[in-house]
């Protein structure tokens, strides 16, 4: 048997109808498909594929796996396979593909083959569960209550079907055993099949009176409160098996499992990447300058972040290990990325303004080009819309240098924001404020 359930695949596929295919629809299909996959033919057999067919055909011809498949996948029908793999194909030699599929699926290849398969007590259906958590529940972990709406066994009739005080005889056809021999030709040796018994359906007893709480079938649907624990660092779309919290099976059957599958919200301020915890902070233009001090958000609330003299935009600032615990690993965990993004002030006041132009005669920064150069036609174009725009610089400043500052500028940018690019809507209700 196969492990890996997620690299299996699709039962639809692996037979070759699409999803909505009555039941005759997927036996021809399979049937056509299986006698050139089969061993013996020598131009197309393919063991491996016959088996994986064979298996995709056992649970797609029984209506209540394919059911349970619909639902859950490959996890809702585990176990409940045969699994083909331990089929010795080679010991059908010689035989036609009828002869095969008829020992394999029973006589007269009915859809819903019984292969000497004892029913007894059934393992209950496994259950999914959808679980939100926030983004700082998967960080940390939690304890989540979680309920359940799961088949138990029927109070009123303690499970057994049987209306209180009403009379259960043993089944005389099986004598209680819930199973019955039978004689069967398989590949023309006569050998004994167990079946389940057609009297008592396998219950082993007859119930005169019905429980009118289960209709007889022993079984209720209750909630039932569970308390989940979700470990620190799980990941949206993790899925996680609480076992035993599925449905009870049938006539004392086992309870099967619960599948959880966790969606984590997404924050205001952080975006996770696996283990690593990205957030914008905006700097002042002067701090950026200057240097100075920060109040950052972290999963662990406002910490303080030095901000290097001479910081540029774009800079990424490493906090260590205040990301998120890795998963198993609560004493390890990722960083947390800061992404610088100097603001420069948009309105400035007439003293903002004169300081600054005082800031930059200090420096000995021209805000003007004083030699023009010869225009190419692209940037005479360009200018001339500039023009329209802004009168007064147009007047002075016919130029290249200018250009090509911006164009550095530009490209700057965009090397570091490829990053932001991809979480700026995250943080743009922020900044546009
Ligand atoms: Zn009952
Ligand atoms: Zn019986």
């Amino acid at each position: 048997m196969k492990t890996m359930a997620n690299a299996k695949q699709d039962y639809y596929e692996t037979i070759g109808v699409p999803k909505d295919s009555s039941a005759e629809e997927i036996k021809k299909a399979f049937r056509k498909k299986a006698r050139s996959l089969h061993p013996d033919n020598k131009e197309s057999g393919d063991e491996q594929a016959f088996k994986e067919l064979a298996e995709a055909y056992e649970v797609l011809s029984d209506e209540q796996k394919r059911a349970a498949y619909d639902r859950y996948g490959h996890e809702g029908v585990k176990g409940s396979t045969r699994g083909f793999e331990d089929v010795d194909f080679s010991s059908f030699a010689g035989f036609g593909i009828d002869d095969i599929l008829e020992s394999l699926f029973g006589g007269g290849f009915r859809t819903s083959g019984g292969f000497g398969r004892p029913q007894g007590p059934s393992h209950g259906a496994h259950l999914k569960y959808d679980l939100e958590i926030d983004f700082l529940e998967a960080v940390f972990g939690c304890t989540k209550k979680i309920t359940v709406n799961r088949l138990e066994d029927c109070t009123t009739c303690d499970g057994d079907g049987a209306s209180p005080g009403s009379k259960i005889s043993t089944c005389e056809t099986c004598g209680g055993v819930g199973q019955v021999k039978e004689l069967v030709n398989m590949l023309f040796v006569q050998t004994y099949q167990i079946t389940t018994c057609p009297k008592c359906s396998g219950r082993g007893k007859q119930i005169e009176k019905p429980c009118k709480d289960c209709r007889g079938q022993g079984l209720n649907r209750k909630k039932v409160d569970f308390d989940l624990k979700v470990p620190a660092g799980i990941d949206d779309g993790a899925r996680m098996r609480l076992t035993g919290a599925g449905d009870k099976g049938a006539q004392g059957g086992a309870f099967g499992d619960l599948f959880i599958i966790v969606h984590v919200k997404q924050h205001k301020d952080f975006i996770r990447e696996g283990s690593t915890v990205h957030v914008k902070q905006p700097v002042s233009f002067s701090m950026a300058a200057l240097g100075g001090e920060v109040m950052v958000p972290t999963v662990e609330g406002s910490k303080v972040l030095k901000i290097p003299q001479g910081i540029q935009g774009g800079t990424k600032l490493i906090m260590k290990d205040m990301g998120v615990p890795i998963l198993n690993y609560p004493n390890r965990r990722g960083d947390q990325v800061v992404h610088v993004n100097v603001e420069t002030p948009k309105k400035l006041s007439k003293e903002e303004k004169e300081l600054f132009q005082k800031l930059a005669s200090i420096r000995g920064e021209s805000l003007e080009v004083e030699a023009r150069e010869e225009k190419s036609p692209a940037e005479k174009e360009k200018s001339s819309e500039s023009e329209k725009e802004t009168k007064k610089e147009s007047k002075k400043n016919k130029n290249g240098n200018a250009d090509k500052e911006t164009k550095e500028e530009k490209h700057h940018e965009k090397h570091n924001d490829s990053f932001l690019d991809k979480i700026v809507d995250a943080f743009r209700p922020k900044n546009d404020e």
